[in-house]
Order: structure tokens, then sequence, then C-alpha cells
């Protein structure tokens, strides 16, 4: 939050081209708010409004709140006036707040007032809730005060957030259905050469058997196996084919933008098992040659994987990190720990074969299918169980492809 404040005239400098400060010039102050009853309307219209109101003053002191303000916040006016604006603030944006006022003070460019951002903002009870905040900046006297206005964002956010989970599970359920079909199909597909095949042998087998066999019908039987063979070879030669071509929705991409784009949707994932999900991505990472969404799946299905696995841990374990580096050998590491049960070395085999699964509901496609997508674009992925428990699901991409 900005609520900066600072004696008029410390900074001479007009606002940038552009700007458009909320500021009342001094001097210009509504009729008739000097007296009693300009007062009292004053009072009556920071009352009726919706939004929570706040003035605070020189040295960020609140001096004045509307009640929304107050019950928004879940302080009573007493309990709020007099005291400095940071008890009211996130931890995270009371810490950027001294940064925004220092920047401010330096440069007169405003980060909040007469744009609006959106802030996080700390009931009484500790709890930090989303607010829209518009702060204007009232001059008069020689001195300079902020009147911020806070509109809830909970039930907003709430709505989007729903939306976004619901567009994620459409997805994965049309994922999982198109896998279905494309499943069934291929069984159906592949089962009728290799019933033939079964037949003409089981027919091969009797021919030989008797004594008068009859080498012709085995070589024609031995023909037809030979020839349903090629089919069931044909149908898989059509599905590779048909993953190949993926591989031209291919492109260069930094991981840390194709990285961005999924984190709303894994943040949610996280947040809504109360864990915390922290990202260590160097923005100059360099570009890789990537099949966007397929990558992204693989981070998505690591990150849930993860989550799953601490999802029962005590508060203080229930942490995910998602690391990208560069390694020595030139290849680019994505790493996700987490601090779960870890995974029993009997199961290292098994584990990225498909239809391994040890969830009541699970499917157990997701790391086969990850697996593949990483080997198909010329990295390798794995795991390592870390000592201090949990374990480590990463894998590389070459920076450098077609090298
Ligand atoms: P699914 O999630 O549907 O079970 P996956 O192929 O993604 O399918 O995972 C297979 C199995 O691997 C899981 O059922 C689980 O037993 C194990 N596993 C995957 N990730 C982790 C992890 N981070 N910690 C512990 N076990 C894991």
């Amino acid at each position: 939050m900005v609520w900066a404040t600072r004696k008029s005239g410390t900074d001479t400098r007009s606002p940038a081209l552009g700007e458009h400060p909320a500021t009342v010039p001094a001097g210009a102050s509504n009729a008739g708010l000097d007296s009693e009853l300009g007062a009292a309307e004053f009072d009556a219209l920071l009352n009726a409004a919706i939004d929570g109101i706040m003035v605070i003053d020189e040295q960020g002191l609140i001096v004045r709140v509307n009640r929304s303000a107050e019950s928004m916040l879940g302080y009573s006016a007493e309990q709020l006036l007099g005291r400095s604006l940071n008890m009211i603030m996130s931890d995270e944006d009371a810490g950027r707040h001294d940064n925004y006022v220092g920047q401010y003070l330096r440069t007169g460019r405003r980060r909040i007032i007469g744009i609006g951002r959106e802030v996080l903002a700390r009931r009484k009870d500790g709890s930090v809730f989303p607010v829209s905040l518009s702060v204007g900046e009232v001059r008069l006297k020689g001195e300079i005060r902020f009147v911020g206005l806070m509109r809830d964002l909970t039930a907003e956010k709430q709505a989007e957030e729903e939306a976004l989970h619901h567009r994620e599970e459409m997805m994965h359920v049309s994922r999982l259905t198109t896998m279905g079909e494309m499943a069934a199909a291929m069984a159906h597909e592949i089962n009728q050469p290799l019933s033939a095949i079964a037949t003409y042998t089981a027919a091969c087998l009797r021919l030989i058997a008797r004594d008068e066999s009859n080498i012709t019908e085995v070589v024609s039987a031995l023909e037809s196996i030979n020839a349903q063979a090629h089919r069931a070879g044909e149908v898989i030669r059509r599905i590779r084919s048909f993953t190949r071509s993926r591989e031209l929705s291919r492109r260069p991409v930094t991981i840390t933008s194709l990285i961005e784009e999924i984190r709303p949707l894994a943040e949610l994932d996280a947040k809504a098992s109360s864990i915390r999900l922290d990202f260590s991505l160097d923005p100059s990472l360099p570009e890789i040659v990537a099949d966007v969404v397929q990558i992204q799946q693989v981070v998505l299905n690591l990150i849930r994987n993860g989550v799953d696995a601490i999802r029962e841990s005590p508060a203080e374990r229930r942490k995910l990190l998602l690391e990208a580096t560069v390694g020595t050998d030139s290849q680019l590491r994505i790493a996700i720990t987490d601090q779960g049960p870890g995974i029993d070395e009997s199961l290292r085999d098994r584990l990225f074969t498909p239809f391994f699964t040890t969830k009541s509901t699970g499917m157990g496609m997701g790391l086969a299918i990850s697996r593949s997508i990483i080997t198909a674009h010329g990295g390798t992925l794995d795991f390592r169980n870390n000592v201090d428990g949990g374990a480590t699901f990463w894998f590389t991409l070459p920076i450098h492809p077609e090298e």
C-alpha cells in the first residue's frame, strides 16, 4: 500500500506527464466544510459510503475512518485513530510501503496515488483479504493528507477463483476423456490383429501336432500371422506419427514465462489445501524450444503430486518449492521439492509405468505421460528422496536442442 505522507514543499517536482493525482490544491476546500453543519454533512457522507475510507496524516497515522472501514477491518474507530497504517496492512505490503514511500519522496512518482491498486489488508483477527485501493492526496495549509478508499474484493476474488478452478476441472476432465477415448480406440484397433494372430498360431500348432501336417497350410497360416502383425505395427506407427505431429507446436520460450502462465492455477491448487508454494525462477534463464502446453502439463502434474503428498502433513511441512536453474551440463533443470513422506525405494521402477497409482482416485498416468513428454523433448525426468524427508521430482530440458 502506498499511504505516503510528507510536508508539501519538500518536493517541488511536478507529477510526470500522464499522471492524474487526485490532489486538491490549497485553498480549494469544499465550501462550508469548516462550519459545524458542513462537518456533520461530511461525516454523514463518509459513513454513507459503502467503501472503506481512511485519512492518513503526515506520519502515516490514521486520523479519520468511516464505518465501512471499521466493519471491513473489525476494529472500532477508537482502536484505529492515531495508530500507524502498518497495523492494517499485510506483512508483505507493510514492507513494500516503506519502499514506495521512499521512492515517492525521491522521484515524486506515484505508485498508487491517483492510479489505484489491488493490495492485501489485514483484519483485527489477523486474516488477510484483497482490497482495491485508490488514494487521493490532499494539500492544505502546508500539510499533506492522504485519503484512501478501500473496496473489499473478497467475494469478487472468490468468484474468480471458483471460475478458474471450474475451468481447470473442465480441462482436466476433457483431457481424461480424450485420453480414455484414445485408449479405447487403440485397444480396439490393436485387439483385432492380435486375436487374429492368436487364432492363426493356434491353427499352426494344431497342424504341426498332426502327423500328417500339411506344410502348405502351415505356410498359409504363417503368412496370415505375418500380415496381422504388420497391421498391428501399422496402428502403432499411426499413433507415433500423430504424437510426432505435436512437435510442430514447439517454439522458443523462456521457462519463466511458461511457468508464470500456470502460476495462478498452481497457486490455487496449493492454496485450496493450505500449502505454501514458492517459486525460485531466475528471469535471466535462457530460452528453450518446447511444446509449451505439454511442459506446462508436466509442471502442473508434478506440483499436483507434491500437493497430494503433503496434504496430510503438519503445517510446518506443507511447503512446495519449484526451482529452475541451469545445470553444469548446460541443461535447464526444473525441480519440485515437497516435504511429504518421500517414495519407497521398492516402488522406484514402477512409479513411471502407466496405471501405477497408490491413490484411491488416482489414474497413475501422470508420471508416465510426463516422462514421455520430457523424453520426446530430449530431456530426462526422475526423482530423488531428500535427507530431510520428502521427494524432489526434477526434469531437464536441452537449452539448444538443435545442437
Ligand atoms: P497418480 O497421481 O494418478 O497416482 P502419477 O503417475 O502422477 O499418478 O503418480 C504415480 C504414483 O507416484 C502416485 O500414486 C504416488 O504413489 C507416487 N508419487 C508421485 N509423486 C509423488 C510425491 N511427490 N511424493 C510421494 N509419492 C509420489
